[in-house]
């Protein structure tokens, strides 16, 4: 590696965010001074119409270590990183929101887990400053996150994150369209960590993710990782069918005791029984879409860590 290849480069994407962009130049700047380290910045101009892009050449012709890339259009923060990433030289990349909800300051800690060998490191907000609704949709998330990755960290929406080359690289692999990173992290393994970070409340503007937005980013999010709710379908269907059929079996036994009591049931119990048939054979076809759907996002079968030979 020759002495111009950064160690670390920090992914800023940045989207209308003219009233904080010079505070956050100054603190980070500091910030990353402070590591003694040769760094770059790499702020992604995600289609801002406001000040943003002209405050971010500013920053660049006073300090070439600011690079900036300007995306075309609004193509949201998850393309933002990725364009990001694939500019970034360093052997450590980190993220970090432009806000300042997450603090510059605390760069330092994550670079140290970097160095000791970590392949993620990732902050985890520990007083997080966001709305309850907020906090609600990210736990339920967290949780859906973990449960279909297998991978538990308190906080994967923490946009102030670290990783190892190798990791950045395999992420830049991929081919697979919906991308939300700490899902490829996730899937990719490897050494991770946490540290606890600071969190502020946003005193620039507001957030630009609109109830609307948030929603879609979840739901994105939630049909992008996995086939599950496709497979919920069958098992719904399942649970219908059978209750249809006991239903059925007790209208029979009373019938064949007591005479013709329970019409109504037996209506009702072949309605649930037929619909759960239904459902459950729109539960295969969903079963082989899902397939389809899993072999067109071409993730790797296995990641190799290291070659112990
Ligand atoms: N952002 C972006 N493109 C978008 C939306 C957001 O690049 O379409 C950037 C934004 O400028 C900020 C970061 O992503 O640096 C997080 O956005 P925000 O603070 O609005 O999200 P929140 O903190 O509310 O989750
Ligand atoms: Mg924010």
């Amino acid at each position: 590696m020759n002495t111009d290849t950064p160690k670390l480069s920090l992914v800023i994407p940045v989207f209308n965010e003219a009233p904080g962009l010079q505070e956050l130049h100054q603190r980070t700047t500091a910030a990353l001074e402070g590591l003694a380290q040769p760094w770059e910045v790499i702020a992604v101009d995600d289609g801002s119409q406001d000040a943003s892009l002209e405050m971010l050449r500013s920053f660049r012709e006073q300090d070439k270590r600011w690079r900036v890339v300007r995306l075309s259009r609004n193509f949201g923060q998850s393309a933002a990183l990725y364009a990001g990433f694939s500019y970034a030289r360093g052997e450590y990349v980190l993220m970090m929101d432009a806000d300042l909800q997450v603090f510059p300051e605390d760069i330092p800690l994550l670079y140290a887990k970097l160095a000791d060998g970590c392949d993620m490191v990732s902050g985890w907000r520990v007083n997080r400053r966001d709305s309850l609704f907020r906090k609600a949709i990210s736990l339920l998330l967290n949780r859906y996150t973990e449960k279909v990755t297998g991978f538990k960290i308190h906080d994967h929406g923490c946009s102030l994150k670290g990783f190892s080359r190798r990791l950045v690289d395999n992420m830049l692999q991929f081919s697979h369209r919906c991308r939300y990173l700490p899902v490829d992290a996730a899937m990719l393994g490897g050494r991770v960590e946490e540290v606890e970070v600071r969190h502020a409340e946003r005193r620039h503007g507001a957030s630009k993710y609109s109830l609307f937005k948030l929603l879609r980013t979840g739901f994105d999010m939630v049909t992008s990782i996995t086939i599950m709710p496709l497979q919920l379908i069958g098992l719904l269907g399942g649970l219908c069918a059978i209750t249809g059929f006991a239903m059925g079996l007790r209208v029979l036994y009373i019938r064949l005791l007591y005479g013709n009591l329970l019409q109504l049931e037996s209506v009702i119990a072949a309605f649930f029984f037929l619909s759960g048939m239904q459902l459950m054979v729109t539960g295969l076809m969903c079963e082989y879409v899902g397939r389809i759907y899993i072999e067109t996002q071409r993730k790797p079968l296995f990641v190799i860590q290291e070659e112990l030979e």
